[in-house]
């Protein structure tokens, strides 16, 4: 069995300051590494507040390059790196409908947010009622109201607002969901880590043009499983 180390919960003692500090400097790090490339996202990163979305006892820990556990089953704050790593490879913009199945802490769909911008709309779909409930708090107390949040199983999926022009999966599948390269826009991008559980997982990108499908792998990811009908833990919603 591989994993992360999680730190120990601890009440937090850092301040507003430092923890805005710390994320300046963790965007920095991210250029430096060549994790991080475009304005927009850059942009994003220093604007959202990590730390709003994690819970109060790892908030000290918000941008060590560790994921996080969450309120839920399974649920974590994936580490800093992973956001870049999956918008970038996405080529996720300004405008986009973008779908990302399992919400987390709204962290991601907060960032994504701020990419697509007005004339974009950001779906995001969690499974877990506990884990759901704190992305949408989470979201609508920053103010990322028109954030569609829906309490499902994504790996179907959301037809209602498909087709998207970008779709992210944060959760490891045993493929790439059907109903999800069905509502891919033609042109569209779609990212995905496939892989068992309990091993390292790749992290694929799926393109469509013209109809036709594309894939490759990105690079080796460690993520939770994915439940319902398409994933790894067959739960029926
Ligand atoms: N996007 C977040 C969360 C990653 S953790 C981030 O990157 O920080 C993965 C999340 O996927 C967990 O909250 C888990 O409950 C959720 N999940 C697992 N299977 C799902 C499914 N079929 N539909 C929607 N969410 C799912």
């Amino acid at each position: 069995m591989i994993g992360w180390p999680i730190p120990p919960p601890r009440i937090p003692r850092k301040t507003k300051e430092v923890l805005a500090l710390e994320r300046r400097q963790k965007v920095d790090w991210l250029v430096r590494n060549g994790f991080l490339k475009s304005d927009r996202l850059k942009e994003a990163m220093l604007k959202v507040p990590r730390e709003e979305f994690v819970p109060y006892e790892y908030r000290d820990y918000t941008y060590l390059e560790v994921p996080l556990p969450l309120p839920g089953l399974n649920a974590t704050i994936s580490c800093p790196h992973s956001y870049p790593l999956f918008y970038e490879a996405l080529q996720l913009r300004g405008g986009d409908r973008f779908l990302e199945v399992g919400s987390g802490s709204g962290y991601s769909a907060a960032l994504a947010r701020e990419v697509v911008g007005d004339e974009g709309l950001v779906v995001t779909i969690e499974i877990d009622e506990d884990t759901y409930r704190f992305a949408k708090d989470n979201l609508s107390r920053l103010g990322y109201y028109d954030v569609v949040v829906i309490l499902g199983d994504g790996s179907k999926g959301y037809a209602p607002l498909a087709p998207y022009a970008k779709i992210a999966v944060t959760a490891t599948c045993p493929s790439i969901p059907q109903p999800l390269i069905e509502q891919l826009a033609d042109g569209g991008r779609l990212i995905a880590p496939v892989g068992p559980p309990d091993d390292v997982q790749k992290l694929m990108l799926l393109s469509k043009d013209g109809g036709k499908l594309k894939m490759e792998s990105v690079e080796e990811v460690l993520y939770v499983p994915l439940r319902g009908e398409y994933g790894w833990i067959k739960t029926t919603f």
